[in-house]
């Protein structure tokens, strides 16, 4: 089969590192890149890292408001569409790039497979809840990352979800090794180069990342975020998402925080190495959430939801408020029972059984 699949954000690049290699052993694959996260630190260290195949097409559709971005990955994905003629569209997750790509396509009547569906936060405010509802009703495949959302999806009259896995765990179970072996050397004096000065790192860190609209908008969220981070008893390394970064730049103007190590965003294997060496990790990031739970690192998650309910169980991820003394609160006491953990999220072949489903299907 002749396959189009739409990428555009960080975590599709990485879902994209483990489906598509496995996806080319039996079906010729375009790749379209939509511009949406466009940084070399966003996108092209990724593609370097990871050996995934060259995007065939840019779109170059870069920042704007959810309305102008997602017109224009409409239009331009459609004017690939026609030229290509694939058999199908493949899609990631729940960003603009992967609604837009999923409407060009149905309107097109060319059928679309939409990998990490059913996901649900039922918090119709976020744009990815309503990127992912939307993507999933216009869907032929909806292969689900676990079998709670196959639920979610037949209480919404979609009865096709398929538990395959979580690509995420492919990625993370194929690369984990490498990241370690990479940064095994990197003792903590080295990482102080990610913040010139800061406090030391030799006793430990926790990682953080935060860049969800309603933690980085206009309300007074992340200012309480930091002033818990400065309360901490380890430093905070905190690669910062573009979409923070102007918040982060003008509370720095402001004041001083002297226990939070802001950093540019890394790469995906100095990502895991962080991750699996933090004494807790702190997000508002789905795909962090789940790589927490993945490395046995407890989490703690300052959203009032989550679409990975599976990490709830057994402390390994708490909800925070976005208020200082419950995230002080909720790192600090919170402890992670080791015997409440489960492979909830396969067994690092999702990727391999999107195929068979697809093969079935030919
Ligand atoms: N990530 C990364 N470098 C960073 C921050 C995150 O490689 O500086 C990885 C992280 O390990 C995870 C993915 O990016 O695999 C999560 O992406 P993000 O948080 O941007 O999106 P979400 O998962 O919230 O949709």
């Amino acid at each position: 089969m002749k396959i189009l699949t739409v990428v555009g954000a960080r975590p599709q690049f990485i879902k994209a590192a483990a489906v598509s290699r496995v996806l080319r052993r039996q079906h010729t694959e375009l790749l379209v890149h939509t511009g949406q996260h466009y940084d070399a630190n966003m996108s092209d260290i990724f593609f370097d890292e990871l050996d995934i195949p060259r995007p065939d097409y840019n779109l170059g559709v870069g920042s704007g408001t959810h309305g102008r971005q997602t017109a224009e990955i409409l239009m331009k994905t459609e004017e690939v569409l026609l030229r290509e003629k694939p058999d199908l569209l493949l899609v990631y997750g729940d960003t603009n790039s992967t609604l837009a790509g999923a409407l060009a396509a149905s309107k097109l009547l060319i059928p679309v497979a939409h990998i990490e569906a059913g996901l649900r936060s039922f918090n119709m405010d976020m744009p990815e809840e309503q990127n992912r509802v939307l993507t999933d009703h216009i869907s032929r495949w909806l292969f689900c990352p676990t079998q709670t959302a196959v639920k979610n999806l037949l209480v919404e009259g979609i009865s096709g979800g398929v538990n395959v896995g979580d690509v995420m765990c492919d990625a993370l179970r194929f690369y984990r090794q490498a990241a370690l072996e990479k940064y095994r050397d990197t003792g903590a004096s080295q990482l102080q180069y990610l913040a010139e000065g800061g406090r030391s790192l030799s006793q430990g860190w926790y990682l953080a990342t935060i860049h969800r609209a309603e933690n980085t908008g206009d309300s007074a969220h992340l200012p309480a975020i930091l002033e818990a981070f400065e309360q901490l008893p380890l430093p905070v390394i905190f690669p910062v998402h573009p979409r923070t970064k102007g918040i982060v730049s003008r509370l720095c103007a402001q004041g001083h925080y002297e226990n939070i190590h802001f950093v540019e965003p890394v790469g995906y294997l100095h990502m895991l190495y962080l991750a699996a060496r933090a004494r807790k990790i702190i997000t508002d990031s789905g795909g962090l959430q789940k790589e927490a739970y993945l490395l046995g690192v407890p989490c703690v998650t300052v959203r009032e939801q989550t679409e990975w309910v599976e990490t709830l169980g057994g402390g390994w991820n708490v909800l925070a408020q976005p208020h200082a003394v419950d995230i002080v609160r909720k790192v600090t006491r919170v402890e992670a029972d080791p015997s409440a953990r489960a492979d909830y999220y396969g067994d690092g072949h999702a990727a391999e059984k999107i195929l068979g489903q697809l093969s079935i299907e030919q």
